[in-house]
């Protein structure tokens, strides 16, 4: 039996969710354990872009990123080759840009930083859960390391340990994805999203992409959407040289994809989305990032929610630990309850219907539509409509939360928000 540790915060995981809430919680005093599986720098499978509210915190923190590049608009290319230009305009409370940057290096900063603030990292696997009265306490990790905490932070991603043990997953309800990433050698410039449809009129029950990277070594993924069934995540890989064949028949690709499945960078990973089938907060335990499932439905992004969740979270038990699950469950409720409660259902309401997803792809790029709506499209599908400038986007995107909300407000998703919080 390894030694026993008592702090005041237990983070598991130290991706961005973990690392920016031991950052927040170091810097405001607590005495604060970072533990994660894995020995940094550690890769992570992700198309690798940061969207505009991540800059934000980014920028609220202080914390710098080496080596990064900046992108701004997006073409989506619809499944006949057709594309559209989403703008990338400055909201009020956020920049009109992102960037890219690989994992191995972004997540390796973050972590930097939280040990520079004063976390106390730990490398090792939380297995074996401790109790105390009831409640999870700590873990014992797979160093044989004790560490037990007032407040266990559950920042360990999609297939969080932590809410295992917590008893907080309803696993009939969660919104699984899974996708698969490669990095190519393609002087892509603009990040490309592609809707697809692997059989004429038979959407793809998700999308793919082509984002520039660093040093013009470009990140292509397909992922896709299972509702509750994680057996489905095998499509990614099945899939994925026909997706690539297909960007390349359209212009968007011009490197070859490597076909062995062993090739370097070649990397998937799950996500849970939508928040459904999460309860995010319960007595002594907070979920942050892709353990609270907080991955936007309609587009795959989670390093934004990850790092406001994890500071959110932070400043929730800063505030004083015994009131920290219900504080933080508000700040949740008002962030990202809005958003989720429309798409989730209408993510779990299209995915079981290929010919409804093709022919949305189709109609979104459309002659003349995908011009006329590609604004507030931008700002609906990328959940930057609070905080967004007074203008026709914000108008657009308004009315498409208002037909949104009142098309899902009885369906089964809704009613699990309106229970939840
Ligand atoms: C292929 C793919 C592409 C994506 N592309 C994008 C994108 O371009 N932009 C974007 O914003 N989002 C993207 N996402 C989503 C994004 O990767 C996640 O939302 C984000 O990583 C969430 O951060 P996190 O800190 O919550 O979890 P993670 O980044 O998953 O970090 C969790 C950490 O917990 C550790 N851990 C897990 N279990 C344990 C345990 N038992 N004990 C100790 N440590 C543990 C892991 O080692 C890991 O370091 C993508 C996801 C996938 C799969």
């Amino acid at each position: 039996m390894g030694e026993g540790r008592r702090f005041d915060v237990l983070v598991v995981g130290g991706g961005p969710a973990g690392s920016v809430a031991a950052v927040a919680l170091a810097r405001g005093g607590a005495r604060v354990a970072l533990v994660d599986k894995a020995r940094f720098p550690r890769d992570k499978a992700c198309g690798d872009l940061v969207g505009p509210r991540g800059v934000q915190l980014l920028d609220d923190l202080g914390v710098k990123i080496p080596g990064t590049r900046q992108v701004g608009d997006m073409i989506v290319v619809g499944p006949t080759g057709r594309r559209v230009r989403l703008p990338c305009r400055p909201g009020i409370t956020y920049p009109g840009y992102g960037f890219a940057a690989p994992r191995l290096v972004f997540d390796e900063t973050l972590l930097a930083e939280a040990e520079a603030a004063g976390a106390e990292v730990f490398v090792g696997r939380a297995g074996e859960p401790l109790w105390r009265e009831g409640e999870l306490d700590g873990f014992e990790l797979s160093s044989g390391a004790r560490i037990c905490a007032d407040v266990v932070i559950g920042a360990d991603g999609a297939t969080s340990r932590v809410a295992d043990v917590a008893g907080l997953v309803d696993p009939a309800r969660v919104l699984w994805g899974f996708a698969l990433r490669a990095y190519v050698d393609d002087p892509v410039t603009m990040p490309h999203i592609a809707l697809w449809e692997s059989e004429p009129g038979r959407g793809f029950p998700g999308y793919g992409w082509l984002f520039p990277g660093v040093d013009g070594r470009a990140n292509i993924g397909l992922g896709l959407g299972m509702l509750s069934d994680r057996g489905a995540g095998g499509a990614a890989a099945q899939q994925f040289g026909a997706f690539a064949a297909h960007l390349r028949r359209h212009d968007v690709l011009k490197a070859d994809v490597p076909s062995d499945p062993r090739s370097p960078g070649r990397l998937g990973g799950w996500l849970k989305m939508g928040m459904l089938g999460t309860q995010p907060a319960k007595g002594r335990v907070l979920l942050v990032g892709d353990a609270a499932g907080l991955v936007n439905p309609l587009q795959g992004e989670g390093i934004a929610q990850a790092m406001v969740s994890g500071r959110a979270a932070a400043e929730a038990v800063l505030a004083g630990p015994a009131d920290a699950a219900l504080r933080y469950r508000r700040f949740l409720r008002d962030t990202y309850t809005p958003y989720a409660s429309i798409t989730a259902p209408v993510h779990a309401a299209l995915l079981p219907k290929p010919r409804a997803i093709a022919a949305v792809g189709r109609l979104v790029t459309a002659p003349g539509v995908g011009r006329a709506v590609a604004g507030g499209w931008a700002v609906f599908w990328n959940d930057l409509l609070a905080g967004a400038t007074p203008g026709p986007p914000r108008t657009v995107a308004s009315f498409a939360a208002g037909v949104g909300r009142a098309f899902t407000a009885r369906t089964r998703a809704r009613a699990w928000f309106t229970r939840e919080f």
